[in-house]
């Protein structure tokens, strides 16, 4: 797919939305995440927090809560009508992902674990012999966590095929927003700068490039940003364990080429480990320790640039 198809899906919610992003994974993306759910939380807001993160959901987890009402993600396969097979082996032919096997004068032979559900061999079989059948590859689950709400997506172990699950994550904050009333949405991304991050922050009034002062952080920064040029998202920077000294001139130097700048500097705090390891956001745990007083500056910017 490219930029202009992903352009077209249309993902513009109704209320403000905070995407929170990041290049490079393990830059505490999540953290930051959940911690602004719990600032605006702690204001009076009504937050819905989504994880699109489906190959490795971690909302659920840092905020200690079990998820329910899971509703299943379901992708096309093909269903083979033998009687109405020809063997001709067109379908195995146009199969990118090596799905179908055909051997001469045989029927197909499918492996539904490579089916990425593209359509293609249904579109070609001219006697009609290929039905529509689905698999689950995933899951989208809700639930609630010191007053946020929350709606999460898994990818299925195996399954390949995350855009379906972020695009169901999407559509049921949609649901949500349908049928209750919140002030803000804020949605963690997966790691990288790939399609379903692009999926993800579509429409996002603002989006957080969560980074880190290392030659990798600094690499994937420029990715990222790149990538919100693309799609015409609005995007700041947060320097997370900021008091590492080395490659700050550098992360600048990206801000400025991407005209940009950083909204935050959250230094390394013991604290905020030691709340991710209770399952409790360190804004509810220590609101003395430096982690959160940065973290409540980075609430209050982004609430300055959002103007909620
Ligand atoms: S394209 Fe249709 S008819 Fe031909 S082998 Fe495949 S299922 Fe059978
Ligand atoms: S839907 Fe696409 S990937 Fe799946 S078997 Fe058909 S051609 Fe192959």
């Amino acid at each position: 797919m490219n930029v202009a198809e992903l352009l077209n899906e249309t993902h513009k919610f109704n209320v403000p939305t905070i995407c929170v992003t990041g290049g490079k994974g393990g830059t505490g993306k999540s953290t930051i995440a959940v911690n602004l759910a719990i600032f605006f939380t702690l204001l009076g807001k009504k937050v819905l927090l989504a994880d699109c993160d489906v190959d490795a959901p971690n909302i659920a987890i840092l905020l200690n809560v079990n998820l329910g009402s899971r509703e299943e993600v379901h992708q096309f396969v093909p269903q083979f009508n033998l009687d109405k097979c020809i063997k001709c082996g067109r379908c195995a032919e146009v199969c990118r992902s090596h799905a179908i096997l055909h051997v001469k004068n045989s029927f197909p032979i499918f492996f539904k674990s490579l089916c990425t559900g593209c359509e293609a061999c249904k579109l070609v079989c001219k006697s009609q012999a290929i039905e529509e059948g689905y698999k689950v590859i995933g899951w989208t689950s809700i639930g609630s966590a010191y007053n946020i709400d929350i709606v999460s997506g898994e990818l299925k172990l195996k399954e390949a095929e995350s855009a379906a699950v972020v695009i169901a994550v999407k559509e049921r904050i949609q649901k949500m927003l349908n049928t209750n009333k919140y002030d803000l949405v804020i949605i963690d991304t997966a790691p990288g700068a790939h399609c379903d991050v692009a999926r993800s922050m579509i429409g996002s009034d603002i989006a957080l490039a969560v980074t880190e002062p290392t030659p990798f952080g600094a690499h994937d920064l420029d990715l990222i940003l790149k990538l919100a040029e693309r799609i015409n998202v609005k995007m700041k920077v947060v320097l997370n364990r900021s008091n590492l000294l080395e490659n700050h001139d550098v992360i600048e130097e990206i801000c400025k080429k991407h005209s940009t700048d950083i909204i935050a500097k959250i230094p390394l705090d013991d604290h905020i480990l030691r709340s991710y390891v209770k399952g409790k956001p360190v804004l509810l745990d220590n609101l003395d320790s430096p982690g959160a007083k940065a973290l409540i500056e980075l609430g209050g910017k982004v609430k300055g640039v959002l103007e909620i």
